[in-house]
């Protein structure tokens, strides 16, 4: 079984009517919904009120990928949890980062740049391209899709390279931003996803869904865990050969 924990700060949905419209249990519900039908995966949510943000050692030490939704509280997480969640990355826990987390802690150290960008919220129409078709997380996707209201990101978005760009955005008002990205950190792979801001019913929307379901599947680590070095200095005193 592959376990995704689904952490969100759960905040606006219990102060703004017009979050809890569409997403009365919480944008986390909405995401664990839409993973429910995959087999071979068990989903589990945390939020920030919950005793150390629901991200506590045993829940993480079954963690293969961590989705993280945030906005206004980024600076409630405790930096233990982040110092947590950090090291677990390296490990080769795979990380989901949407929307509003790009501010969030953990991707900003994982980045190590500021992860700013541009934005404008009046309602916007979003058009999604998929520019890597060979790209498993376009699977099932056509060459594009729309979102018909959406708060813009637009570029600069200062983050480092991506090691893959997988979807880049258009809006009506006539900015483009990089929707779709991902980076190797350690032995983890990260992938940020743009859309998503409360107000609006994105993760309703079922091309939404199709990429959170094909990133969780991504973001699982299958690579070599017994090669050393991720994540501290390790001390050799033994030659492989005599030397
Ligand atoms: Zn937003």
């Amino acid at each position: 079984m592959i376990q995704v924990t689904i952490f969100n700060e759960f905040l606006h949905e219990k102060e703004n009517p017009a979050v809890a419209a569409h997403y009365p249990e919480g944008i986390h519900e909405v995401i664990a919904d839409a993973l429910a039908d995959e087999e071979d995966l068990v989903v589990f949510t945390a939020t920030l009120a919950e005793l150390e943000h629901g991200l506590t050692d045993e829940i993480l030490d079954d963690t293969d990928v961590l989705i993280w939704w945030g906005h206004k509280a980024h600076e409630d997480v405790e930096d233990e949890i982040v110092d947590r969640v950090y090291q677990r990355v390296l490990a080769g826990m795979g990380l989901i980062v949407l929307h509003s987390a790009h501010f969030s802690k953990i991707f900003r150290r994982l980045m190590g740049t500021s992860c700013g960008l541009l934005w404008r919220n009046i309602g916007e129409k979003e058009r999604v391209w998929v520019v890597d078709p060979t790209h498993p997380i376009t699977e099932g996707l056509d060459a594009y899709f729309e979102l018909p209201e959406t708060e813009m990101y637009g570029e600069v978005f200062d983050v480092p390279p991506p090691d893959e760009l997988i979807f880049l955005s258009w809006f009506a008002g006539g900015e483009v931003f990089r929707s779709g990205m991902t980076w190797r950190r350690g032995r983890g792979r990260i992938f940020y996803f743009r859309p998503g801001h409360e107000t609006y019913p994105i993760y309703h929307d079922p091309d939404v869904q199709l990429v959170l379901t094909n990133a969780v599947w991504w973001a699982v680590f299958d690579g070599n865990k017994a090669a050393r070095g991720i994540g501290s200095p390790i001390n050799v005193e033994d030659p492989i050969e005599d030397i």
